[in-house]
């Protein structure tokens, strides 16, 4: 006889399941991570952009789905439990974490392993460096925003407003790769006149004091659409920014 569904679905929830392939984990099994040890590990993202969030890459705007993803990811509190596959997949210390599952069982799961909690964008990993970038020396942004004035930028555009607005007036810094992967914020934003529009994009510099900025202006040559851009480099990567750019204006 089938079971009511409320006592199926309560026999679910007590289940507890790896965070990241959703495999299920008995007690005192498992690896306790945290955040940083996730979110940094481009071997996470490549897993789970090709399974549960696969779907993400058909989305028409996938780029700027992908970056409120990796920013909810990055935001997550709670220490995760994962699997020994998954463990060993993130390349984290299995003895460490797996004494910290225990201790996280034995806590009623409320045990946290050092260094828990959200961390910034700056240390997602969501894409393995490439030969080149590393070669070319220059650091990620860790952030990228794209506004559209008066109107919301597509996929397209906005690659076209990263290659053509930031990438060619920087050839000897930067290159196309460096942005792949990263949180793109793509916004609207309202105005009128091209001063007001640019007087909104000062207001989000702004907000930026101790990071590097570079902004650019693009304008589609057929529809004479405004956009700007912005990298964002923070911590030591905006150091190290700032050098370059100060070298190669
Ligand atoms: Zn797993």
């Amino acid at each position: 006889m089938k079971r009511p569904l409320l006592e199926r679905i309560f026999d679910i929830r007590r289940k507890t399941v790896c965070d990241v392939c959703m495999n299920e984990i008995p007690e005192p099994d498992g690896f306790l991570l945290t955040t940083r040890q996730v979110v940094s590990a481009p071997a996470y993202w490549d897993y789970v952009l090709s399974h549960q969030l696969s779907y993400i890459e058909d989305l028409p705007n996938s780029d700027s789905a992908r970056g409120v993803l990796i920013e909810k990811q990055a935001n997550q509190s709670n220490p995760w439990i994962v699997c020994g596959k998954c463990a060993q997949m993130l390349g984290v210390d299995l003895r460490e974490t797996g004494e910290y599952a225990k201790q996280w069982w034995k806590s009623g799961k409320r045990f946290a392993p050092p260094g828990s909690g959200p961390v910034p964008l700056s240390a997602v990993r969501a894409y393995r460096v490439s030969e080149q970038i590393d070669f070319s020396g220059t650091p990620r942004p860790s952030q990228v925003h794209v506004y559209g004035r008066g109107f919301f930028p597509s996929d397209e555009q906005v690659r076209q407003a990263i290659d053509i607005g930031l990438v060619e007036p920087h050839r000897e810094i930067l290159t196309h790769d460096l942005f792949c992967g990263i949180p793109i914020q793509v916004d609207l934003k309202p105005a009128d006149t091209r001063e007001i529009f640019i007087g909104s994009i000062e207001r989000v510099k702004n907000q930026h004091p101790k990071d590097f900025v570079l902004d650019s202006m693009w304008s589609e040559p057929e529809t004479l659409n405004d956009m700007v851009v912005l990298a964002i480099w923070e911590g030591a990567a905006a150091e190290v920014a700032k050098q370059l750019f100060a070298k190669h204006p």
